[in-house]
């Protein structure tokens, strides 16, 4: 079999991905479409499900050309998404009843509001100790109580046990494994564990915050491991009878493709945002520091493995503002340059707080605030303040990390774009004090749902096969004087405190 290929699908935000790739986990061939975002209201932000399987498809056939292959050579296709996406459909039409409601979407908070009695500040906490979670407009349950609630029809249907529900990943599982004609109705341990409605210890559907949630539990997919065989490709498709047989969410593919098996292992991807998964091993840990807690993966009958999950809501984000908003760089590489024209940040700080303070403040009436100005402050030291303030917050997010856990790190693994910034690669190091870690295969949250489809069917053996492909392109080790580094941390934190309690009844917002 190890002349075959897997073929992972990257179901994103912006784009759908097909990356084929062989028995060393590298990548032979890619096909990559973009989609419409929607924006029907300040605030809500959608897909076009029948667009994005559309595409999916597309994708497949855009990869398999590229590599010249044919089904014949692939031996599984795995899943993964961008979690928290809910779409609703019928499963006797195949029809979604409204668009996909996305992630960023806000349009959930006075649902979210009521669940927590009135009060988030005071409720917000009210499921965590099930669900891992705190109540928020980004997770997908509470988005299906307000497709039901405003979509004519949809909640009489619901009852009647006609709608399925899921994340991107059922939906386009569904779809694959034949859709009206007999598709599986699935997700996935990690993508379930981003409803709010599963119990974390159970591992199944928890019917009593459905029930709060008015959703029907007929519509709720089935919790499935994220390395099995799912089904198989319908007829119809270029993968005709290819076993679907791995499915984990986009940042929990990342820590699977990254080779995070072992307790305290941790990534950070760093995208528009960041976002930090640490391995805590067969128990979940609850966050006293403002983290998630969450699956990190369950491969077929083998136990369960949980992680820790932080986010940042601006690191990359930051640098294309400096690129568009202010326009002192003209592309996001050129940050680099223009911070090296200075030796340090001249005692700025840039604190991005542009929509609050995600973890592990959670101060939702935080703004950005540039802080230490003088006279001396030129552009080198903005940009070097922008690059930092990832770093900073990085740390923030892995202290937080380290405190819940009780585990010291020993190196962080890194992927997505900033980690072509040398710069801020190195500064990470010094900030956390471990040694900063690139792989050679980037795509990693491809390759984190390829390897989980390669080993439910025997094309891997498991993570050792797993950590045995995963080879190492860069390394960064930290060089900084203690002393400094905690001077740069304090003033940093001194700085996030200058940001809170901004928004008031004269901030109009
Ligand atoms: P996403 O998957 O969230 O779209 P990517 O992993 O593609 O993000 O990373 C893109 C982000 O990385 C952008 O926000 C961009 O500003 C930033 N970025 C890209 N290259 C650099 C660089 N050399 N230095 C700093 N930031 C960069």
């Amino acid at each position: 079999m190890a002349d075959k290929y897997i073929l992972a699908i990257d179901q994103g935000t912006t784009s759908s991905r097909a990356i084929i790739f062989n028995h060393e986990g590298t990548i032979v061939s890619v096909g990559q479409k973009e989609h419409e975002q929607i924006f029907p209201k300040p605030g809500w932000v959608e897909h076009d499900p029948i667009e994005v399987w559309n595409n999916v498809r597309e994708v497949i056939g855009l990869a398999l050309t590229e590599a010249g292959v044919n089904k014949e050579s692939i031996a599984a296709v795995g899943i993964t998404n961008q979690r928290e996406t809910a779409v609703v459909w019928n499963k006797e039409t195949g029809q979604p009843v409204y668009n996909a409601v996305v992630w960023q979407d806000t349009r959930t908070l006075d649902i979210i509001t009521e669940l927590a009695g009135g009060d988030l500040d005071k409720g917000a906490g009210r499921y965590q100790d099930r669900v891992g979670l705190g109540l928020a407009t980004y997770f997908s349950g509470p988005k299906v109580k307000w497709i039901l609630d405003n979509v004519p029809g949809a909640r009489a249907d619901a009852e009647a046990g006609k709608l399925l529900f899921g994340n991107m990943d059922s939906w386009v599982i569904w779809n694959l494994t034949g859709g009206v004609d007999g598709g599986v109705h699935v997700t996935d341990v990690t993508n379930a564990s981003r409803t709010m409605l599963m119990d974390l210890k159970t591992l199944s559907w928890a019917e009593d915050i459905a029930a709060d949630m008015t959703i029907p539990l007929s519509m709720l997919p089935e919790i499935k491991s994220s390395a099995e065989i799912y089904g198989y490709v319908g007829p119809e498709g270029l993968l005709a009878g290819v076993p679907v047989a791995g499915d984990l969410g986009d940042q929990q593919a990342a820590t699977f493709g990254q080779a995070c098996f072992e307790v305290g292992n941790a990534k950070n991807t760093y995208g528009t945002g960041n976002f930090m998964l640490m391995n805590t091993g067969l128990e979940p840990v609850p966050s006293k520091n403002g983290l998630l807690t969450t699956m990190c993966y369950k491969i077929g009958d083998q136990a369960p493995v949980y992680a820790l999950e932080g986010s940042i809501a601006v690191t990359g984000s930051l640098v294309q503002w400096l690129r568009d908003n202010l326009k002192i760089i003209s592309s996001a590489p050129e940050i680099e340059e223009l911070a090296n024209t200075v030796e340090d940040n001249g005692g700025a700080y840039f604190v991005p707080a542009f929509s609050g303070l995600f973890a592990p403040y959670w101060k939702p009436t935080a703004r950005g605030a540039l802080v230490g100005l003088t006279r001396y402050i030129n552009r080198g030291h903005i940009a070097r303040a922008v690059l930092e303030a990832t770093a900073y917050q990085t740390r923030e997010v892995l202290d937080a990390m380290e405190a819940d856990s009780g585990v010291k790190l020993t190196e962080l693994k890194v992927d997505g774009g900033m980690t072509a910034n040398n710069t801020l690669m190195q500064f990470q190091a010094d900030q956390v004090g471990v040694p900063v870690v690139l792989p050679v295969v980037a795509e990693t949250t491809a390759l984190g749902a390829a390897y989980a489809a390669g080993i439910a069917v025997g094309y891997w053996q498991g993570e050792s096969d797993v950590i045995a492909n995963w080879a190492e392109a860069k390394r960064w080790e930290p060089k900084a004087d203690e002393a400094e580094r905690e001077r740069l941390y304090r003033n940093w934190k001194k700085a996030v405190t200058k940001t809170f309690d901004w928004v008031d009844a004269d901030t109009k917002e």
